[in-house]
């Protein structure tokens, strides 16, 4: 196996908010069964990471609150919600988080929650930078095409390396990867995060417009969903709306200090699912991309399944809403 990448400045993972979130951010049919067991397997996962490289990331299944802050708020949360949540009062909800007492009511999804994303891919980098079987190669991939039996993947210096399987993980630069057809679909969405001194928050909390995430000795707050090409910066209004939208959700976080804002590009398709499993036209190349918005959500029980299919053995989940060639 060879792990062939370059850094691009916007990548999303180390962007990402890092929120589990399946009850909230929901698919239907068996793209939602994917996402639930994809949450359902992250204590297992981190406990291999812990002990494979000595990293602890910390996980929070405390579940995720959709917080209403209007009447109207309360009556759509309450129409919406699944049989599996909970309808907290403004005293409960108060009593679980006190820095939610302005809201008139939460719905509590549990087992959602938040995991520390930039802790993860530390772990991970580790984790491939000690391993001997995954040598890695820095490069920008420009071509793939099929060579005989195998793949041919032509880099950006001219190099190429040849392999029976490529799999396809280029975030939202697929598109300028010349033979891999379906990466046509997949477009870069920017989102601009904000992070404050943690006001206390110990769940993750949705608003009618944003979302606050606790996460070490931060409070982070987003997001904008842009179509502005690729590039990653912030903007004055971009970050402006994100501090509006968290304090909506929770006014005193206007008097907690900004320690710092950065943005990062999705990467997005159509219909917000990713593109999992082989060519049609070419079975050697797989597809493991367009994770949209809940790329680290699904990041870890997407390796198993493409782990299963690149050695030849079923998948083991319904990935048919996820067919590359859909669009
Ligand atoms: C602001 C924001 C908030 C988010 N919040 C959440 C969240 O709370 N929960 C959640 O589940 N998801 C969230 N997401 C989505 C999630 O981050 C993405 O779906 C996921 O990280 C995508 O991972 P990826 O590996 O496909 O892409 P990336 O992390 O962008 O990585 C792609 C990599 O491929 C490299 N590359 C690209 N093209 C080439 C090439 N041709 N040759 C060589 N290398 C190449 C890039 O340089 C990069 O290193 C968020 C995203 C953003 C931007």
């Amino acid at each position: 196996m060879i792990l062939v990448g370059d850094r691009r400045l916007g990548e999303a993972s180390p962007a990402a908010a890092g929120m589990l979130a399946p009850s909230v951010e929901r698919a239907s049919g068996p793209a939602h069964d994917f996402a639930i067991a994809a949450r359902d397997l992250f204590p297992e996962y981190l406990e291999l990471l812990e002990t494979e490289t000595g990293v602890a990331v910390s996980l929070n299944r405390r579940g995720v609150l959709q917080v209403a802050v209007t009447e109207s708020g309360v009556k759509g949360l309450r129409k919406a919600a699944l049989p599996s949540t909970e309808w907290l009062d403004r005293n409960e909800l108060t009593r679980l988080e006190p820095v939610l007492s302005h809201a008139l009511g939460a719905v509590l999804n549990p087992n959602d929650g938040c995991v520390d994303n930039i802790a993860m891919l530390a772990a991970l980098e580790r984790l491939v930078a000690s391993s001997d079987r995954v040598p890695r190669v820095e490069g920008w991939v420009t071509k793939v095409s099929r060579h005989g039996n195998d793949q041919r993947v032509l880099l950006g210096s001219g190099e190429a390396l040849y392999a029976a399987r490529v799999v396809l993980a280029p975030g939202a630069w697929g598109s300028s990867i010349d033979g891999a057809a379906w990466l046509r679909f997949v477009t870069p969405s920017r989102g601009q995060l904000v992070a404050y001194e943690s006001i206390g928050l110990r769940h993750v909390a949705y608003g009618p417009r944003g979302y606050l995430v606790p996460r070490g000795g931060a409070t982070i707050a987003g997001s904008t969903m842009e179509s502005v090409g690729f590039d990653a910066a912030t903007t004055p209004d971009g970050v402006a709306k994100v501090n509006s939208a968290a304090e909506e959700i929770c006014p005193a976080i206007s008097a907690a200090r900004v320690s710092s804002a950065w943005a990062g590009l999705r990467p997005v398709t159509p219909d917000m699912l990713p593109l999992l499993g082989p060519d049609p036209a070419n079975p050697g190349l797989l597809y493991a991309c367009g994770h949209s918005r809940n790329g680290i959500l699904l990041g870890p029980l997407t390796g198993e399944v493409i782990a299963s299919l690149v050695a030849g053995e079923p998948a083991g989940h319904d990935l048919s809403q996820f067919r590359p060639d859909r669009f």
